[in-house]
């Protein structure tokens, strides 16, 4: 078989000779009990890169010891890439969130082998899922292998960004020590109303890790939790994302990318919010309308925003979100630290094996298949497509 592999590209100067740590925490399973990613082999070095071109996913001497073709790329955007010349006969594609390869229905229609599009991560909606149920090509990504990464990310930004930590930084880094500039808009975040837009793996486990800052939690999902879980939290639930932005410091949006949520933060719905909040949003660019957070900082309806998730990725140079005031962006990286890595890494080995060896993947893991949501996908995803405009990601320039 035919597999194509996008990743990042690699370090600019080069693979790292170390690594600050020589070796993992070791973790039993994931806090639902839900057991870690299992392979049957690993042939890379747990905390090293694994998710750019060089570290190829630990994947190489697998598959080519059983006789696949592995083509690794980072050139997936724009005309003549080499994504696109591979797609064409591609039986299998692995692609990452954090550098994603669009699979529109174009490609989708070019690619006449396709059967299995793997994301090595979380969140698939840079796959047509339309298309991809259309062509019964299937869909499965890791799941729950970087959720606890993200929620640690989404704390860190929630107190970087209500303290005014990237100021403070900033003004040491310049040589200065103008005290009161460095704290004219920082606060405690004890005491604020935080609320999550879902609390499915990250959500809830964002909520859980903010309970200790003396804050006052709230949610809006689809499904309820449980009792048990609102009184240990002691959870408010909405019914509506309008009626808890209304009261909430902060917000942050951990729901998939689909029809339902792709543009939910707009203009409207910021206005709705409590005048000087922040959002942190790690779940996908496209949930947030580009212009409206950008208008919302300048005005100061916002005080702050926050995340790692742009659209397209990676953004082009001239994104609005990289030079609007108060913001704390990354790049995509919550979900692809070197502990996150070895847990995805083993996850798409894990697919693969039990692909070649016609034994089922976990529900967990899949989104579609057999031209059908699926699994996971299925209770939290909906039909339709949300990759239109990811022809833009051709615009940016390596710097
Ligand atoms: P889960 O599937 O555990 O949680 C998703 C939650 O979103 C579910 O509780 C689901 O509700 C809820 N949901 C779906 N649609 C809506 C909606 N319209 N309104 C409100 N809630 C909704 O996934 P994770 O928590 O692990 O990941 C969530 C998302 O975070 C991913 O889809 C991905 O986009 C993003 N992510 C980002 C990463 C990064 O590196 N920045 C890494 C990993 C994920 P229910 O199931 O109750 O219907």
């Amino acid at each position: 078989m035919k597999i194509l592999c996008v990743l990042y590209d690699d370090p600019k100067g080069g693979m790292p000779k170390r690594y600050p740590l020589s070796n993992l925490p070791k973790l039993d399973k994931y806090p639902d009990g839900m057991s870690l990613p299992s392979p049957k082999g690993r042939d890379f070095t747990p905390g090293q890169l694994l998710g750019c071109v060089s570290g190829e996913l630990g994947l190489r001497k697998f598959l080519e010891s059983n006789g696949h073709e592995f083509i690794v790329t980072s050139s997936k955007d724009g005309p003549g890439n080499e994504a696109d010349k591979h797609i064409v006969d591609a039986d299998i594609v692995i692609s990452q969130p954090f550098f994603p390869y669009y699979l529109t229905r174009e490609k989708i229609k070019t690619a006449k082998n396709l059967k299995m599009a793997i994301t090595a991560g979380i969140g698939s909606d840079h796959v047509d899922l339309q298309a991809a149920m259309d062509h019964k090509i299937d869909v499965v990504e890791v799941t729950y292998c970087n959720s606890r990464s993200v929620a640690e990310h989404i704390v860190m930004m929630i107190i970087s960004m209500v303290r005014d930590y990237h100021n403070q930084h900033r003004i040491v880094n310049e040589g200065g020590w103008n005290i009161a500039d460095a704290v004219q808009r920082s606060y405690d975040v004890e005491g604020m109303h935080i609320g999550t837009v879902a609390a499915g793996r990250i959500g809830l486990d964002a909520l859980r890790k903010m309970k200790p800052f003396g804050v006052h939690l709230h949610y809006f999902d689809r499904h309820r939790l449980s009792t048990a879980i609102e009184q240990e939290l002691n959870l408010t639930f909405h019914t509506s994302v309008e009626s808890m932005v209304k009261v909430c410091d902060v917000v942050t949006i951990n729901c998939p990318l689909h029809p339902e949520t792709e543009n939910l933060f707009d203009t409207a719905m910021i206005n709705k919010m409590k005048k000087g909040a922040y959002i942190v949003n790690t779940a996908r660019g496209k949930i947030c309308n580009r212009e409206a957070i950008a208008a919302a900082l300048t005005s100061g309806q916002l005080s702050g925003y926050a995340g790692d998730v742009w659209f397209p990725q990676p953004a082009p140079n001239d994104h609005i979100w990289r030079t609007m005031p108060n913001h704390g962006m990354t790049p995509h990286t919550s979900g692809t630290s070197l502990s996150a890595q070895t847990r995805y890494a083993d996850g798409v080995r894990e697919i693969l094996e039990c692909y070649f060896d016609k034994k089922p993947i976990r529900q967990q893991y899949l989104i579609v298949q057999n031209g059908e949501l699926a699994g996971v996908g299925k209770h939290s995803y909906s039909k339709g497509s949300a990759t239109s405009g990811s022809e833009e990601a051709a615009r940016y320039k390596k710097q």
